[in-house]
């Protein structure tokens, strides 16, 4: 027997009512049980779609007008949103938002996980949505002879040249990257060309700390020597006394990724500072830092609850970074040992632990996989284990590694609730228990979903 031919064709033109919506934020309608995806399309509304793209069990199509509006459906604030690859759901209210992270967290649990009977809490959002990004890197390029300076459209590599400000961006960092573009534009210098591999300036970069206002400046190059560089720093520096740091980095290489290996400071300090819950963290261009930190405090405040501290506990921080969630830790636990596989990181780490005069935490280079079967052929067996991996999630052998220590707890942090799904479904069967999981809307407008699982040691 062969499969039904799709009910639709190409270019046709559809009613479709949304029923769903996938976690990429397009509307799922279907047609004879033949779903069709259908970006910017909201569950509860009737919608007319073109049909664009015609597979086997499914298609997608292109919102052309909303018949029946839902009531969660808003007009977008930003005015480059539909060509922007930044954002995704600035068309939605606030609350749906969170509530569809909130049930697509539920649904990989369930579905990958075969997790059900557990609270997964609604979405931690926050009181005000927007410009809560604490850093932007902003492409560079040259229009009638001027440097202009947006996000690339939408799959693509073409620079927003209209994008004169972006809403989840801190305001501050709106206006610096504002300020590099039009000096560095009136003192001649050139913006990277991709397709030649041609031209200087390649990404402006600007990180602020929200409690203490300092802002360093990260100018991606493709050369190093670059002699209008110090006017450039001179003025920016004799105008806005909030930089603290001026870094040139150099990136030579024909390629997407925007930081090169070699960095240099140009004026002022190497760091900038910021605080998360009454600790300091010194930033440096190069490594990872939470880009919310309103929200990253109330992720870390749950990562705490169910760590459950008392005072006598030692505790592991897998995939660690500069030590936040470590130090976070440390100010309760015994013992903290972090791991981390980027040397820069963990020498942020161990001077954060420093700067913070905290003597009980340790901070150490590796995969975090083999450390953590290191230390359990040592014998260590931590009270807690916590993990933050990225989107990939856990190793296989620190799963096991895990499973081996039996700690009494384990606070598995994700940004990817389909890994959070998997890797829990094997702790499970590892003998743990998953207790309840905390959504923290880290991010929001866009899709981005974090969240925080509680699991303890089955008797
Ligand atoms: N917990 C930190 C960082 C989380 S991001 C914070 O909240 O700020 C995930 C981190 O895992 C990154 O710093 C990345 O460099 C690190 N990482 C990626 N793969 C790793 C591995 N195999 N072992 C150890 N760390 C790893």
């Amino acid at each position: 027997m062969g499969k039904a031919t799709p009910p639709v064709k190409k270019n046709q033109m559809i009613e479709l009512s949304f029923e769903d919506i996938t976690h990429e934020g397009a509307g799922v309608g279907k047609i004879n049980g033949y779903p069709l995806f259908v970006p910017y399309g909201l569950p509860g509304e009737k919608a007319q779609v073109k049909v664009i793209k015609v597979k086997k069990n499914f298609g997608f199509g292109k919102l052309i007008e909303v018949t029946d509006r839902s009531t969660d459906r808003v007009d977008p604030p930003c005015d480059v949103f539909y060509k922007c690859g930044g954002c995704q759901l600035q068309h939605m209210s606030y609350a749906m938002q969170l509530e569809m992270k909130q049930n697509q967290v539920k649904s990989a649990l369930k579905k990958i996980g075969h997790i059900e009977e557990i609270p997964v809490h609604p979405t931690i959002g926050m009181d005000d949505p927007w410009r809560y990004r604490n850093k932007v890197q902003m492409p560079v390029g040259t229009k009638n002879g001027k440097l202009v300076t947006g996000f690339y459209r939408k799959r693509s590599h073409d620079i927003i040249e209209d994008m004169d400000h972006c809403i989840i961006t801190d305001e501050v960092n709106d206006r610096m990257v504002d300020a590099v573009r039009e000096i560095a534009s009136r003192l001649g210098i050139s913006a990277y060309d991709e397709k030649n591999h041609r031209g200087l300036l390649r990404h402006i970069m600007v990180r602020s700390g929200k409690e203490t206002n300092e802002t360093m400046i990260v100018l991606i190059t493709r050369k190093e020597d670059i002699p209008q560089l110090h006017k450039l720093v001179d003025e920016l520096t004799e105008t806005y006394p909030h930089i603290k740091s001026i870094v040139q980095n150099i990136n030579p290489e024909k390629t997407n990724v925007i930081l090169g290996k070699k960095t240099k400071v140009l004026w002022g300090a190497e760091y900038i500072y910021d605080e998360i819950g009454g600790i300091r963290f010194a930033i440096s261009a190069k490594s990872f830092y939470q880009v919310n930190p309103v929200q990253t405090k109330k992720l870390y405040d749950q990562a705490l609850k169910y760590a459950s501290i008392t005072g006598s506990e030692t505790v592991i921080d897998a995939y660690c970074g500069i030590g936040t969630i470590s130090l976070f830790l440390a100010q309760k636990a015994k013992k903290v040992y972090g791991v981390e596989v980027v040397p820069e990181a963990v020498s942020d780490a161990k001077e954060n632990a420093k700067l913070n005069h905290m003597d009980n935490a340790e901070f150490f280079v590796g995969q975090a996989e083999k450390v953590m079967n290191w230390w359990n052929a040592q014998g260590l067996r931590p009270d807690v284990i916590v993990v933050d991996p990225p989107r990939k999630g856990c190793d296989e052998e620190l799963l096991q590694a895990m499973i081996d220590m039996k700690p009494k707890r384990i606070v598995y942090v994700s940004c990817n609730p389909s890994t959070l799904a998997r890797d829990l479904r094997i702790l499970e069967d590892g003998g743990f228990e998953t207790k309840e999981v905390q959504p923290v809307d880290m991010f929001p407008q866009t899709t981005h979903i974090e969240s925080v699982a509680e699991l303890v040691l089955k008797l």
